[in-house]
């Protein structure tokens, strides 16, 4: 791209956004390709002399932002591995997953420089750190005598590029190596769903050490187009970059659409999709955007596939309430019941992928032995497929209780207690139970204000309400009340926590 288009416009780095509109007076924060490459190699020869090469693993602690940005690309050109680490986890967390991967830098921000001494400190290889958006101080990458030359690398498709962790929604965190072919098979499938234009500009507030935030960024790169960066999602400041920078494209995941519609705020005209993922959205929701005049692309999407799988464009997602559309072109859908076997249009089973954005195995062999399948990749991810080969997805096969030999689908029985008015929000999971093998729990969470005290249910009186709605075998036998629900730091619902707030021993 910084030899094919390097005057075009490649990243405009706009912090958390909260900056004073100053249009054309500065232009800190904007780089042409000519300039990004020329960022991208400074880095990319200071690193090799730290010592980075082809194959080295690389952890980078960073934000939404352009050293992130820069640090891709740089230890791309080297020929490294990038590990991204969620910024939220616990330090414990962040140990577990570096020891996993054999890390053997650490990249991080100045505002980081403790948190990354005390991780390394933990690790039980030497581990070396670095900053990598100080200028000029001790350790920063900054301060090393850049390399004469960058050394010349051999390159093919089948190079591990990243290594990626899950949301650990069902368990522990998974590596996930992903390959430059996964990642530019991504790309030219989510382009043919979506469309590239020339002056595309995508904004990316997702936090990009999960695959739904790097993707936009790694795209927009072999495109030639432009990403908006904003180092974390505000209801009121992404909409105003959004239209400061009159971008077209934008990635948000459900809570976050539902935060701009409730808000003041309001996308621009120039906004070709908002493309919705990371976890099921409502169909009330996409109506709501659609009535707001903002277009919809739901997508269905797992780090393990470089992020889409499939995706609906506006019309088919208001045409056919609640699909995520059809599989990106080059990606293969199987839906199968538990013995492998096809199932046909319409029925419910588990969705197994396969094509060139599937990761080539998880780091860890024994998690691969067991999520693949002679039609690909097991997700765990429950869905069924119409006639036209458009999907919807139901629900994590791990999610389904099974009760006294009985299937209970956990989203039935949560839709119907936040049927209840005074109902904000409900978890229902299975727990442990001698007679039944499972039982359904449920953690419910009161609306706020409207419920006067008196009002309020308890548990017999939502059990009652379940009673006239649900057959016996799915009521939720243990009730409880919480404030808000336990969450993975990528915004799921920890379903574990729910279990042990519910009584479930760990
Ligand atoms: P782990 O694999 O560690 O349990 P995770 O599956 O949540 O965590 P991610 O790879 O971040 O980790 O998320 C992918 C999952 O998110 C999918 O497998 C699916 O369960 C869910 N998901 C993504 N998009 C959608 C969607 N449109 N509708 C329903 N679920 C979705
Ligand atoms: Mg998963």
């Amino acid at each position: 791209r910084a030899v094919t288009s390097p005057d075009a416009l490649a990243v405009i780095d706009a912090g958390d956004g909260s900056g004073a509109i100053d249009e054309g007076t500065s232009d800190a924060g904007r780089l042409t390709y000519a300039d990004l490459d020329a960022l991208v190699d400074d880095l990319a020869r200071r690193l090799s002399t730290l010592g980075i090469e082809p194959d080295s693993r690389v952890a980078a602690l960073l934000d939404t932002g352009l050293p992130f940005v820069a640090v891709v690309h740089a230890l791309d050109r080297l020929g490294a591995v990038l590990v991204p680490l969620n910024v939220r986890l616990t330090q414990r967390e962040l140990v577990e997953q570096c020891e996993h991967v054999g890390v053997e830098t650490l990249l991080h921000p100045g505002d980081r420089a403790e948190q990354a001494a005390d991780l390394s400190a933990e690790l039980d290889r030497e581990v070396a750190i670095f900053e990598v958006d100080g200028e000029g101080e001790a350790d920063t990458v900054w301060s090393t005598a850049p390399a004469d030359a960058l050394p010349a690398i051999g390159r093919s498709q089948s190079d591990r590029r990243l290594v990626l962790f899950t949301s650990g929604t069902t368990g522990e965190p998974k590596a996930v190596p992903l390959t430059t072919g996964n990642l530019v098979a991504s790309a030219v499938g989510s382009a043919f769903r979506l469309g590239v234009v020339p002056d595309d500009r995508w904004l990316c507030c997702l936090p990009m050490y999960h695959m739904g935030g790097l993707a936009p960024v790694l795209r927009s790169t072999l495109y030639g187009t432009c990403v908006v960066l904003q180092s974390t999602f505000d209801a009121e400041r992404t909409p105003a970059l959004a239209r400061e920078h009159e971008v077209t494209a934008l990635s948000l995941v459900p809570t976050m659409l539902a935060r701009i519609l409730d808000g003041d705020a309001d996308l621009p005209d120039s906004l070709r999709f908002v493309l919705l993922g990371g976890g099921p959205a409502d169909p009330a929701l996409i109506e709501r955007a659609d009535s707001a005049g903002v277009p919809v692309c739901p997508t269905y999407g797992m780090t393990e596939t470089a992020s889409q799988i499939a995706t609906a464009r506006p019309a088919e997602a208001i045409a056919h309430e609640g699909t995520v559309g059809r599989p990106l072109l080059g990606t293969e859908v199987s839906i199968v019941d538990e013995q492998g076997t096809t199932v046909e249009a319409g029925d419910v089973g588990e969705v197994v992928v396969s094509g060139p954005t599937v990761t080539p195995g998880y780091l860890d062999d024994a998690v691969t032995e067991r999520s693949v399948g002679p039609r690909g990749l097991h997700t765990g991810d429950l869905g069924y497929r119409d006639d036209g080969n458009r999907l919807w997805i139901t629900g994590r096969r791990a999610d389904r209780i099974v009760t006294g030999g009985e299937n209970v689908d956990p989203v039935e029985v949560r839709e119907t207690l936040c049927s209840h008015p005074a109902v904000a929000d409900a978890a229902v999971v299975g727990l442990d139970d001698e007679e039944w093998g499972e039982r359904v729990g449920a953690l419910v969470v009161v609306s706020d204000g409207e419920t006067p005290e008196l009002e309020r249910p308890d548990s017999e009186a939502l059990r009652a309400y379940c009673r006239d709605r649900l057959a016996g075998y799915k009521l939720p036998r243990t009730i409880e009340f919480a404030d808000t629900l336990p969450r993975t730091p990528s915004g799921t619902i920890d379903r574990t926590a729910v279990r042990v707030r519910l009584g479930n021993p760990e």
